[in-house]
């Protein structure tokens, strides 16, 4: 495993490794010893997306930890969506969303929960709050109302509106909730502490005004409760017991606790962060990741370039690899960017047992074996898989043409390349061993094919008398071999810092696809499932794309069977 490093700031490494290695984290200890103490029943923890994207690798870890965390403790985990803001939320999103979770290999049950079915109840609340004169309605315009919150440094100002009466104040948001004010004219919010070190307890916005349709409650509201005002509610109200989120919201948690304490809920969740998930030449960024489908840079939320799980399935990535990447990452506070060759080996550990082996050719050269009777040809038997009997074998063709890799021939070889020369004897996989005897050249020089001997005692590529060759090639024969296009990937950025130094979108790398047509594979990958990795021999492993149809096969390249990135990066 090259490259396998999870590389930390200056605190937790040593902890991170240890986390990873045992399956056990800080999150884990935290609900076992609220278990044990009796804190708590039973575990209950929910996974929250928005959905205003699809989900990426970012979410997959979220959601392992959230879903695993109830699988290893016998308790339960809801998905929610934060559907608060309407303007960004899309059905298409929503479905994308449950498709991935399932497929992620995580079911909710009967626990398919949204924000928005709290929407009364939420709203019920903020009237609570207006009642006990912690909540009132704020007529200054946004950006007044900005300039008055202060800096880190500064303590912001009291609104001229805080001083409104209850009663002033239940009729203006009633009003709101009526609809008779446009969008942005007013807004509820907390009345808490102006001064406050946290900025969050500046007298935070619970409702907004936005005459928009909800992809779930239509036109039945055009007041939307912030996602402060929604989260810690919807999770009281599900009996979340462990609010599991990321970093960045360590600083709501004062205000989490706040609307817990001072509301009438019906039960006491608490919330711990841990650190998101960052990996090298990725972006995980909702924002980068629509701007990445809307300005045509890939093909969708599902190129097999995108972080997306949905990109990520289409390349051919299984879901139990995502799931051993998650673990081997494992879970901390500490900041951390993870390299992203880590996910390619969990990729490559996960495949490789079970992916069955095929021979496909990328860039075919020709063979003819002069010795081989014109117009025949015969069956080999060729393993599906090295180590695995119980995967089977399939036969095979040989005849006189064939192909094999273009770069697996070199006219004028340096000493350490052993494959096809002039002259020189290699093994073709399941087949014979073939000698080269002759190029043939076209009128520019290039090489177009090569005339070549076998030996026909060598038949399922053993060696008839000890003697040895140096390498093995795969091939196709050209009697049956199918033309299919390949799509290789690399790193969609070409920095491993995406926007480090000005917008992540300038990193891009303009060579992330690289389509071969002219690609011609054996017969039995006419069969490969759609999504499905096989190995190609000495080549990586490959998935049918949704692109296939009957008469156009298309594979992706899911990962190489090594990391030649570092290789590709150090070249001068
Ligand atoms: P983004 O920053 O990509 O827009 P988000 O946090 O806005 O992501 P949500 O749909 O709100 O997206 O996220 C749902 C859950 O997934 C949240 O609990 C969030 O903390 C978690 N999550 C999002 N990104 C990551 C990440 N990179 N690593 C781990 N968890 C993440
Ligand atoms: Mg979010």
């Amino acid at each position: 495993m090259e490259n396998d490093t999870v590389r930390t700031g200056t605190t937790g490494t040593g902890r991170e490794v240890a986390a990873a290695d045992t399956g056990r984290d800080f999150i884990r200890d935290i609900v076992q010893s609220d278990l044990e103490a009796g804190r708590v029943q039973s575990v209950v923890t929910r996974f929250p997306p928005e959905p205003n994207g699809f989900l990426h690798l970012g979410h997959a870890k979220s959601i392992c930890l959230n879903f695993g965390v109830a699988q290893d403790f016998g308790g339960r985990c809801h998905l929610r969506f934060d559907d608060t803001n309407p303007v960004k939320e899309e059905q298409a999103f929503i479905d994308a969303i449950q498709r991935d979770v399932h497929w992620l290999g995580f079911d909710w049950g009967m626990h398919l929960h949204h924000a928005s079915d709290y929407f009364e109840q939420l709203y019920e609340w903020a009237e609570h709050l207006i009642g006990t004169g912690k909540a009132y309605v704020d007529d200054t315009p946004p950006e007044a109302m900005r300039a008055q919150r202060g800096t880190l440094t500064e303590p912001g100002q009291n609104s001229p509106f805080r001083t409104r009466s209850i009663d002033e104040n239940l009729d203006l948001f009633r009003r709101m909730r009526a609809g008779e004010f446009p969008n942005g004219a007013r807004v509820l919010r907390a009345k808490i502490d102006m001064a406050s070190g946290n900025m969050n307890l500046r007298d935070p916005v619970l409702y907004r005004i936005l005459h928009a349709t909800h992809p779930r409650t239509g036109d039945a509201w055009c007041i939307y409760p912030t996602y402060d005002f929604a989260h810690g509610q919807s999770d009281a109200i599900e009996g979340i017991t462990h609010s599991v989120c990321t970093l960045e919201f360590e600083d709501h948690r004062p205000l989490y606790d706040w609307f817990i304490e001072n509301l009438p809920v019906p039960s006491r969740p608490h919330q711990y962060e841990f650190a998101r998930l960052n990996l090298t030449y990725t972006v995980l960024s909702k924002r980068h990741l629509t701007r990445l489908v809307r300005e045509g840079h890939v093909s969708g939320w599902d190129d097999p370039r995108m972080p997306t799980l949905a990109g990520i399935r289409r390349r051919g990535v299984p879901a139990a690899a995502l799931r051993e990447f998650v673990r081997r990452v494992g879970v901390a506070r500490a900041y951390s960017v993870v390299d992203v060759a880590m996910l390619d080996s969990a990729v490559r550990d996960t495949l490789n047992p079970v992916a069955e082996r095929r021979m496909a050719v990328l860039r075919p050269l020709k063979l003819i074996i002069e010795n081989y009777p014109e117009g025949q040809t015969e069956k080999l038997t060729a393993m599906n898989h090295p180590d695995n009997p119980d995967a089977g074998s399939r036969e095979i063709t040989f005849g006189r043409e064939l192909y094999v890799e273009q770069e697996d021939f070199m006219e004028n070889p340096p000493k350490k390349f052993f494959r096809l020369s002039p002259g020189r004897e290699v093994r073709l996989r399941w087949g014979y061993f073939v000698t080269c005897r002759e190029i043939v050249k076209d009128t520019n020089g290039t090489v177009v094919a090569l005339r070549c001997t076998y030996d026909p005692a060598s038949k399922g590529g053993n060696s008839p008398d000890g003697r040895k060759v140096q390498a093995t090639l795969h091939w196709v024969a050209a009697a049956d071999a199918v033309q299919a296009e390949v799509r290789l990937y690399s790193h969609l950025f070409n920095r491993p810092d995406p926007g480090a130094d000005g917008d992540a979108l300038d990193d891009l790398n303009p060579q992330s696809l690289d389509v071969l047509t002219g690609c011609l594979v054996e017969p039995a990958l006419q069969c490969a499932r759609i999504g499905e990795a096989v190995q190609f021999e000495r080549n990586g492993y490959f998935a049918a794309d949704p692109d296939t149809r009957p008469d156009r096969l298309v594979f992706n390249r899911t990962v190489g069977l090594r990391d030649t990135w570092a290789k590709v990066q150090a070249r001068p």
